[in-house]
């Protein structure tokens, strides 16, 4: 179009920036990257990032726009939105925000004044720091009572969360997580949500891909709103999206603009665009049915290796590790292995007697490697290297040794090369 490359003006004007991108590339090029929130987009999804499209002021949208000029733009947002809306099943999106979090502080003023109840699953035990963590807004702005899961299934237990509801009474339930392996029930929550009046809210940042390819249970028919991310499973650009029924659409567009962002990121609504149309493809669902298989079979690598992952398994595309009957802790198991060429985060597991900081585990996902082509045979090689480093962590041998082995299975599944 414009200009085929545009890095060399990048390195003319900017060496330094131009060296930290260098070192950010051959770092993704050549490690293992397993943390679950992280994908590699597709080369069309940032050409689409990197588009004149960044300078353009569109407050407002599609056709009610506050600027003149927005026709190309405008065009943009509307293939985001309508292909949002057939990809999900929903009457209406918004693609309009800038982060999951945005998304998420959208969604709670549509519904929400200062000091109502939410409900939302703890972040130690794998929820996010925007379902009503005190360090962030939610968590100040809203009254605020966490469920958790089971102290022996380490799962959701429905009857539990019921019980609470009833008790709490609050106006709107949070689901979703980023720490949690298996599928939720939306029905069962649409049915204690209805018995209280209370709103639900379905955050699936972290499956989003997975609701895509129809892999794991749809919340679109059971929410009164979704929210979501665009960069994890989904594998588009760093965003955020709003999905609800039509009879919310005028509210939920009011809160976005003007009541809590100023003008869109047309460039990345043309890349949210284009991941929604990568991810109607045939393609796509086979990509996500792989990245559940693969995570299905490197936890079972590990479990066979004797190591705990949470609940026993995972229904989809990331697991966690507890490492507390080895007393080992997740930052320790996580420098490890990153100095091992796996890079994973260290995570509370549920119930974890140590800090976040220290933490008794690590949280691994398969969306990027998979991203990559690797299969269930890589996931086999990955989880003895894995295992290994684990086994003997001040093991200075084993660890280049490791290195060495993970540096050369990133090569034989090449990226952006
Ligand atoms: C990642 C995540 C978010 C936040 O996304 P950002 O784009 O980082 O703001 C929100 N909710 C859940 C459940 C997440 O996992």
């Amino acid at each position: 179009m414009f200009n085929e490359n545009l890095f060399p003006y990048l390195e003319k004007t900017d060496p330094e920036i131009m060296d930290a991108m260098r070192c950010e590339l051959a770092r993704q090029q050549g490690q293992l990257e397993l943390i679950a929130s992280e994908n590699f987009a597709s080369r069309a999804v940032l050409a689409a990032l990197s588009n004149p499209m960044q300078n353009k002021y569109a407050e407002g949208y599609p056709g009610k726009r506050y600027y003149g000029g927005c026709e190309c733009v405008d065009r943009a947002e509307e293939l985001a939105r309508e292909r949002a809306k057939a990809l999900f099943g929903a009457q209406h999106a918004n693609v309009q925000p800038h982060c999951g979090t945005g998304a998420n502080i959208t969604a709670y003023l549509v519904f929400l004044k200062p000091g109502d109840t939410i409900m939302g699953l703890s972040l130690s035990h794998g929820g996010h720091l925007s379902h009503g963590h005190p360090v962030n807004f939610s968590g100040s702005f809203f009254n605020v009572v966490h469920y958790e899961v089971d102290r022996e299934t380490k799962t959701l237990d429905y009857d539990a969360i019921e019980k609470q509801a009833l008790a709490e009474r609050p106006k709107l339930f949070v689901a979703g997580a980023s720490a949690y392996c298996r599928v939720w029930d939306f029905k069962r929550l649409r049915e204690i949500c209805d018995s209280i009046g209370a709103i639900l809210m379905v955050d699936m940042a972290h499956f989003a891909g997975l609701v895509a390819a129809k892999i794991h249970p749809d919340p679109v028919p059971y929410a009164d709103i979704v929210t979501s991310t665009t960069h994890k499973t989904l594998r588009g650009p760093r965003g955020g999206l709003i999905l609800c029924p039509e009879k919310y659409q005028k509210e939920v567009d009011k809160i976005n603009f003007p009541g809590t962002q100023g003008g869109p990121f047309m460039h990345v609504i043309a890349a949210k665009a284009v991941c929604f149309k990568e991810a109607m493809s045939e393609e796509f669902r086979a990509y996500q049915r792989q990245v559940v298989a693969n995570a299905k079979k490197l936890s079972g690598v590990l479990m066979a290796r004797g190591f705990d992952v949470v609940t026993g398994g995972t229904d989809t595309h990331l697991f966690l590790v507890d490492l507390s009957k080895r007393g080992l802790t997740g930052k320790d198991a996580e420098k490890a292995l990153e100095r091992a060429g796996m890079t994973v985060n260290k995570n509370t597991v549920p119930f974890d007697g140590k800090s976040p900081f220290v933490t008794s585990g690590f949280r691994v996902g398969t969306p990027a490697l998979t991203s990559r082509g690797m299969k269930e045979r890589e996931m086999e090689e990955l989880g003895a290297l894995m295992a290994s480093v684990l086994e003997d962590l001040t093991n200075e041998k084993t660890i280049l040794r490791t290195r060495e082995a993970a540096g050369a299975l990133a090569k034989r599944f090449p990226l952006y090369a």
